[in-house]
């Protein structure tokens, strides 16, 4: 057994030992220069990750990955404009949840979970909609781990003249975004999944003139105010609110070192181990959820061998050191297995042989209760 828990759920993920070692830098204040400096620098590091130049921006937010998204989604859509979620699974819904409690007028386009998206259906509605000022998309829809058409859907959007908000929380890092070539208006991601930093820091990337033209738009919300964020971190160089500073220094070491590495390299490590993954558990008689081509490369959602259950199977794994995480209830039947973070080629040789002594030990007589009661 290894000396650490292995997360194989999507997110929070492994980090590097350096990253972590960040967290224990010295108390600070946030309204003096070096917090504002340390600021600067993680909103650049943020902004240049996901493709955006002199013009763009970041704006950080304490909280995790729905801080942003809650920020980016109330903050963008004036009153009289309507947003257009493309929905294929949980994260989508979560968008429109978000919408629809800030009184946002929303349009879903349902394609239904693990479908994908259909862009003739899009430009139709684009087509035939002139109140559609805003859409939605999820790039890395981590509840079904389908990876969703961003590029087209960028062009797309564009050629209408409507703004783009994609939640690129579980892509931004492994999976090529880029603002600038994927047309994306209002980009979302968060520190602690395919970046590899610790939970507790999120941020919208945007270009500069569309932030300050949020001051047009009605404030819906105290804290997660995404101009209010903006003006003060850019603009009067001290932060809102208090920041979790030692969680954001975390982030500076991650985004360094996602950097160095690159988001192909990083794509490329990803997807070794999630073809180890897939590999071995299809020799193993595992069936998936997804087609090949629609799998992103940090998440693989497998169906229960049958007749084990997912609590048995997590508990059993968990005992040799592995965490796996439930899918939604939408997909019963079906577990995930994540491999963002800092796994190693080692860890799912290790994962594959302790499935196969937790699958024995479910197999032998003595221990009837891996089964659930049909
Ligand atoms: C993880 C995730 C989120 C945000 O979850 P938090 O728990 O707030 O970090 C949002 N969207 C997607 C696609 C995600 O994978």
């Amino acid at each position: 057994m290894s000396d650490r828990l292995v997360l194989l759920n999507p997110g929070p993920v492994n980090t590097d030992s350096r990253t972590r070692a960040a967290m224990a830098s010295d108390d600070a204040c946030h309204r003096e220069p070096e917090a504002a400096a340390l600021m600067d620098r993680v909103r650049s590091k943020a902004a240049n990750i996901a493709g955006g130049q002199q013009d763009h921006d970041a704006v950080l937010l304490g909280g995790s990955g729905t801080a942003a998204l809650e920020a980016a989604v109330s903050s963008v859509v004036p009153s009289d404009g309507r947003l257009l979620i493309l929905s294929n699974g949980h994260y989508a819904e979560r968008m429109t949840a978000i919408a629809e409690l800030h009184g946002i007028a929303t349009t879903v386009l349902d394609f239904g979970w693990c479908n994908p998206i259909d862009i003739a259906a899009v430009r139709l509605h684009l087509e035939t909609h002139d109140d559609i000022s805003h859409v939605g998309l999820v790039h890395h829809e981590t509840s079904t781990g389908m990876l969703n058409p961003l590029r087209p859907l960028g062009a797309l959007v564009h050629e209408f003249g409507r703004e783009l908000i994609v939640d690129a929380i579980s892509s931004l890092g492994c999976e090529e975004v880029h603002v600038e070539l994927d047309h994306i208006d209002w980009l979302v991601g968060t520190a602690n999944k395919c970046l590899e930093g610790l939970p507790g820091v999120s941020f919208v990337v945007a270009r500069r003139e569309s932030l300050r033209r949020l001051d047009a738009v009605p404030r819906r919300s105290y804290y997660l105010d995404l101009h209010g964020h903006w003006q003060a971190q850019i603009l009067t160089g001290a932060p809102l609110f208090t920041p979790p500073l030692q969680v954001v220094a975390a982030f500076e070491v991650a985004l360094d070192l996602a950097i160095e590495e690159g988001t192909a390299n990083r794509h490329n490590r990803y997807l070794e181990r999630a073809t180890s993954v897939r590999n071995g558990l299809s020799e193993r008689g595992a069936k998936f959820l997804l087609d090949e081509r629609d799998r992103a490369v940090s998440t693989t959602n497998v169906f229960l061998p049958s007749g084990v259950s997912y609590e048995f199977l997590h508990d059993a794994l968990k005992s040799f050191g592995f965490v796996i995480y439930a899918a939604q209830k939408v997909l019963p039947g079906v577990y995930r297995v994540a491999n963002m973070g800092q796994i190693s080629a080692r860890d799912i040789e290790r994962f594959l042989e302790a499935y196969d002594s937790v699958m024995s030990s479910a197999s032998s007589p003595q221990n009837n209760q891996a089964y659930e009661e049909v």
